[in-house]
């Protein structure tokens, strides 16, 4: 049953069924490897943010109001809210797009608040914004390279490009092509993967869903779910289309108006459907 209430129904730390991942992202072991039982990837604890005048009325506008989730390694977490909740504001905070006025973000339970966004990627995690935004100007393979810049060394940077080109293999017979000749759902993966070519051990995905087709949505969830599986990569997806991101999700996570309203196992909130009406309108 989901745990609803106020900002109550923090997951606890590791909670979330962590399977014995592989401790690295898809371009190798990540710094710091494997972890000790119990301590999850991702924990922002208290996160409190917003923009301009909501930060001096805090209290009552700001867009997040003292967030809490953890995320154990090799899982998904369903980050689902009504527009506006807080959902891309958290994502933000997380990676250092925005300050953060309160509460801390931890990576392998060392404090990274207030990081730098290059900074955050160094230390692992990769953020894709909404709107699949490939440079549509240049080649899928241009924009490719784009994400392995971070990564030290020519050779390692090439190895980086061919383990894509191997996991997207739809990428791979289009990498001379210019990124605007891709549909939707490929400039999705090309985004996706263009943030793997960081190596990172923590994924936040910001609405992989937006504007495709019902069906190329379920590819992409798919995908998610495989990289998790096969990686081993934590992954916080935000989604609007909450049926599709639960359908592959381990955890779900309802913000309301900048609050954690319900925390829980995504087959959970799933069934609720008293739930998901009531804070999604579905
Ligand atoms: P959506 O699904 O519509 O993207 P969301 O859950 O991602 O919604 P956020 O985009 O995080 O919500 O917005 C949270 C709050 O912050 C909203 O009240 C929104 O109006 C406000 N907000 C978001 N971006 C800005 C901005 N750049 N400047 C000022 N306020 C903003």
């Amino acid at each position: 049953m989901a745990d609803a209430g106020g900002n109550g129904g923090h997951l606890p730390a590791g909670d979330a069924g962590s399977p014995a991942g592989t401790g690295g992202g898809p371009g190798g072991p990540a710094p710091g490897g494997g972890l000790a039982d119990g301590v999850p990837v991702l924990a922002v604890q208290d996160l409190v943010a917003g923009y301009g005048e909501a930060v001096a009325r805090y209290g009552e506008a700001v867009a997040l109001g003292g967030v809490s989730i953890s995320a154990a390694q090799g899982t998904v977490t369903a980050v689902l809210g009504a527009n506006g909740a807080g959902k891309t504001t958290l994502l933000r905070a997380i990676s250092g797009l925005i300050k953060v006025r309160g509460g801390s973000v931890l990576l392998d339970g060392v404090d990274v608040t207030r990081r730098k966004p290059e900074d955050m990627a160094r230390a692992g995690v990769a953020h894709v914004p909404e709107g699949q935004g490939v440079i549509t100007e240049l080649t899928v393979e241009e924009n490719l390279r784009l994400g392995a810049l971070i990564r030290a060394g020519r050779a390692v940077r090439a190895a980086a490009l061919e383990q894509a080109y191997q996991q997207f293999p739809v990428l791979a017979s289009r990498r001379r092509k210019p990124a605007a000749t891709l549909s939707g759902g490929e400039r999705q993966m090309l985004v996706i993967a263009r943030a793997l070519l960081a190596a990172p051990r923590v994924l936040l995905l910001d609405e992989p869903s937006l504007g495709l087709a019902p069906i190329v949505i379920s590819q992409v969830m798919a995908l998610v779910a495989g990289l998790r599986d096969s990686t081993g990569l934590t992954i916080l997806l935000v989604e609007q289309n909450a049926r599709a991101a639960l359908a592959i999700a381990d955890r779900g996570v309802v913000l309301n108006l900048g609050k954690v309203a319900v925390t829980a196992q995504a087959a959970d909130l799933a069934a609720d459907t008293g739930l998901l009406n009531h804070y999604l309108g579905l």
